[in-house]
């Protein structure tokens, strides 16, 4: 750097600037302390006009300066949301941008500074050559694809070391498959579903679709802090033990037997198709972010329009929160959890093979939400046959850790087999129950 002695000015001219620069690429940069100055300023200056100046900057500083060219100047004194960097940078880009900026403009460049850690072995060894425990991240994406790249960060607590193997990678992948098998059932459940045709009140709803929409503004909720925070972990966790503990092993579940037998036009299940819509909506926008490719596919295949990248987040309705109803449908889950248990019991003491082949009695002196609504709770514990008393259970009847004032007793439900619904129930001479016939004449 040039500065001129009378008025003060640093001297900007691409020649000299062009001069000095391949002076340095022959020479090395100590040619500054031995050339004379009139070397690099030529012939259209005088050496004599100009004080040299023989500071030196740290190697960082360009960099500690991005703010300046990227989004912040004089006229607009914006601040980055977000500096995210490895934790070796505290010292260094953070430290250096933070100097430079209060130093120009009096404050720091970021409102948030992000840290994350380094990548090591599942024993949380460095990555080395000799040791043989490296992993070539390009491979990664080609055997397991970008996704489940992007899912293994994101199950990562990305404040600490980021451990990375094989065997983790598999695990991660049978997560992701989860995820996917969600979605893909969703995409087969809303076959031919059209939104305005199958349109149904909230009001109407039953109360296990109700408290689905009500699980999604709870989530949503959830989702939103953990942005907030850039916990990206309990953020992808959350979606996933709604996906395969509510979804997948309750709702999707109990409400099987409706999507595959009941009428197209039934109330039941228009109002569980209204509702998987709208999961299928939050879902696919919640993990966009983190599933980009996974999402885009399920979004083409049903919405078949635009990107779901050019989405925005659901925008779910928060009147759809209702914790009594959630407390409520809680309950008829402990009860549901404490019959599955009674129901493995029983099928390996051969008393039953599947559970449509049961038939439950209920004993417990205990409020039982819908107890006298026998079909409701057919349909919740999927069995062919349902009876509730408040007193009087067998002395070996089932009694489960987490709900001691429930007795279960699992016997083989009287009847046959329809060859419709496979509910072991009474069956006319084509083979079906009266549901099923009700059914299959409406279709003729
Ligand atoms: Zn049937």
């Amino acid at each position: 750097m040039f500065i001129n002695k009378k008025s003060g000015d640093i001297l900007k001219d691409a020649e000299v600037i062009e001069r000095v620069a391949t002076i340095f690429e022959k020479e090395g940069s100590n040619a500054w302390f031995i050339r004379p100055a009139q070397d690099f300023l030529g012939n259209k200056y005088n050496a004599e006009d100009f004080e040299q100046n023989f500071d030196t900057l740290d190697v960082w500083f360009e960099s500690s300066a991005t703010y300046s060219y990227v989004f912040r100047n004089e006229s607009a004194k914006k601040r980055a949301d977000l500096y995210i960097e490895g934790s070796d940078q505290h010292r260094g880009w953070f430290q250096h941008s933070l100097l430079n900026s209060c130093g120009t403009f009096g404050d720091a460049p970021f409102k948030t500074v992000m840290t994350h850690g380094f990548t090591v072995d599942e024993q949380g060894r460095k990555m080395s050559k000799s040791i043989g425990n490296t992993v070539n991240l390009e491979d990664v994406i080609k055997n397991y694809g970008a996704d489940i790249f992007r899912l293994w960060v994101t199950c990562s607590d990305f404040t600490q070391d980021l451990k990375i193997s094989t065997g983790i990678l598999s695990r991660i992948e049978t997560v992701y498959r989860k995820i996917r098998n969600t979605l893909r059932y969703m995409l087969g459940a809303l076959n031919d579903f059209d939104k305005n045709l199958e349109q149904v009140n909230y009001v109407e709803l039953p109360i296990i679709e109700k408290w689905a929409l009500h699980k999604i503004v709870e989530i949503d909720e959830v989702l939103l802090e953990c942005i907030k925070a850039y916990d990206l972990n309990r953020y992808f966790n959350t979606v996933y033990n709604f996906c395969t503990g509510d979804l997948s092993s309750f709702y999707f579940d109990v409400r099987k037997d409706c999507l595959y037998c009941d009428a197209k036009n039934d109330l039941k299940r228009r109002a569980y198709r209204y509702v998987v819509d709208i999961l299928f909506d939050c879902i696919v926008k919640w993990l966009a972010p983190i599933l980009p490719f996974t999402c885009e596919d399920a979004w083409q295949a049903f919405r078949n329009i635009s990107s779901v990248h050019l989405e925005r987040f659901p925008k779910v309705d928060s009147n759809w929160k209702n914790d009594d109803l959630c407390n409520e449908v809680e309950k008829i889950q402990e009860i549901r959890r404490s019959v599955n248990t009674a129901l493995d019991i029983a099928r390996k003491d051969k008393v039953v093979g599947s559970s449509l082949q049961a038939k439950v009695s209920l004993f417990t002196e205990d409020k039982v939400p819908y107890a006298n609504d026998l079909e409701f709770w057919k349909e919740i514990l999927i069995v062919s046959d349902f009876e509730i008393f408040k007193d009087g259970a067998p002395a070996d009847a089932f009694v489960s850790e987490e709900l001691k004032n429930v007795k279960v007793v699992i016997s083989p439900a009287e009847g046959e087999k329809c060859n419709r619904c496979w509910k072991v129930t009474k069956i006319n001479q084509s083979g079906v129950c009266d549901r099923c016939q009700r059914v299959l004449d409406s279709i003729n």
